[in-house]
């Protein structure tokens, strides 16, 4: 069994006693520097010159900096900007004002476990990278809740990393929910091949797919919205409850004995072939290396992929159909419905 810990784990004073800076004020940037602001931290958030969230996180009181005088201050650095960013904010920012006894933080390992970023040998390393979006991470702690995290050390120099990241955890909502050991290297390839194969890639291209074969066999586009998408959701908040035989268990015995007899036909050993080669550019550095070479060219491939995906026909069919039902509406203040960015 993974190592748990929990709110009666952490110490929060370890955290309250000392100088945070928040790098980057996005969708986890904003959840854990106003977390941490209401747990009693002393947090500035750290943004680049003319930065477009600087007004957001004023408007919260929070205290806006430049990334060199928030690394500066600050004796707990968590760098919440994008991973293909946090390497140049680094070395320029962030390195030339470490101190021994220092720490810094991410919510993602990825540029700790390919290179991006090597620390120098005084300065703790850790990551508590919470379970959800950004902006669950702030609701739940609002309403009193918690957002699991996943906490790793990677470099423990003063002695006492673990117990500044289970503060930290303590400090976000973490440990009101329970928070598990990692490593690393463990999160970092997991999240990578758990988003890439099963939750966003594989997950995508499979209601595409499903979308695609019911609208080319001549059904209409709504119908086919409702069957592949829309009750995507419900069928997940089952698992998500108890499991796939919960979900299993509320289906239909037609739907059930489907999903024994047409799954496997849809997914065979085929799939779990190639999402064995996905791991595989994971772990071998591949992805990352593709990723970051597309990144520093002004992300040409990315774009063009973005812009490719955004007009698929089922977006189009998807945007219409929310505009009728009192279901629709994100709750995501920053997601703009048609927008690409
Ligand atoms: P976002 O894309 O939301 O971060 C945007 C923030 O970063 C903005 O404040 C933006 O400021 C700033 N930023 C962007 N580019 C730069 C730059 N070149 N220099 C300085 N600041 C910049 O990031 P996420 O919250 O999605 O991700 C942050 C980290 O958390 C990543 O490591 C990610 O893997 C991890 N993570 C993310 C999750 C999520 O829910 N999204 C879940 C778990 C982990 P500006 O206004 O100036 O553009
Ligand atoms: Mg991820
Ligand atoms: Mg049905």
């Amino acid at each position: 069994m993974a190592e748990m810990f929990y709110d009666d784990d952490a110490d929060l004073s370890v955290i309250q006693g000392r100088k945070v800076a928040i790098i980057g004020y996005g969708s986890q940037g904003h959840a854990h520097a106003l977390n941490l602001r209401d747990s009693g931290v002393d947090v500035r958030v750290g943004l680049r010159e003319g930065s477009k969230s600087a007004a957001k996180a004023e408007a919260e009181g929070l205290r806006v900096v430049p990334v060199a005088q928030a690394a500066q201050e600050a004796d707990v650095i968590m760098i919440l900007a994008p991973d293909q960013v946090q390497r140049i904010l680094y070395r320029e920012d962030i390195e030339p004002n470490l101190q021994p006894g220092d720490a810094i933080f991410f919510a993602h390992g990825f540029n700790i476990r390919f290179g991006y970023i090597t620390p120098p040998e005084g300065v703790d390393v850790a990551m508590v990278a919470p379970k959800a979006p950004g902006h669950t991470v702030r609701r739940e702690f609002v309403d009193g809740r918690g957002i699991p995290d996943i906490v790793a050390v990677e470099q423990d120099a003063t002695g006492k990393a673990w117990d500044l990241a289970l503060s930290y955890a303590k400090a976000i909502g973490g440990t009101r929910a329970g928070v598990i050991k990692t490593t690393f290297t463990e999160e970092t390839e997991t999240d990578l091949f758990g988003e890439q194969s099963v939750l966003c890639g594989g997950m995508s291209h499979l209601v595409q797919a499903g979308f695609e074969v019911l609208t080319e066999a001549g059904y209409q586009p709504e119908i086919a919205y409702f069957e592949v998408l829309h009750e995507l959701k419900l069928i997940v908040d089952l698992m998500w409850e108890g499991g796939i035989a919960k979900q299993r268990w509320s289906i239909s015995d037609t739907a059930e004995y489907g999903d024994y007899v047409s799954g496997p036909r849809v997914i065979d050993a085929g799939v779990k072939e190639r999402m064995q080669g996905v791991l595989a550019d994971i772990q071998s550095g591949a992805f990352a290396e593709r990723f970051i070479a597309d990144q520093d060219a002004g992300a040409p491939e990315f774009l063009k992929l973005r812009e490719a995906e955004a007009g698929h026909p089922i977006e189009a069919t998807g945007k219409e159909l929310r505009s009728h039902f009192s279901w629709s509406g994100s709750r995501d203040e920053d997601y703009v419905e048609g927008s690409a960015a």
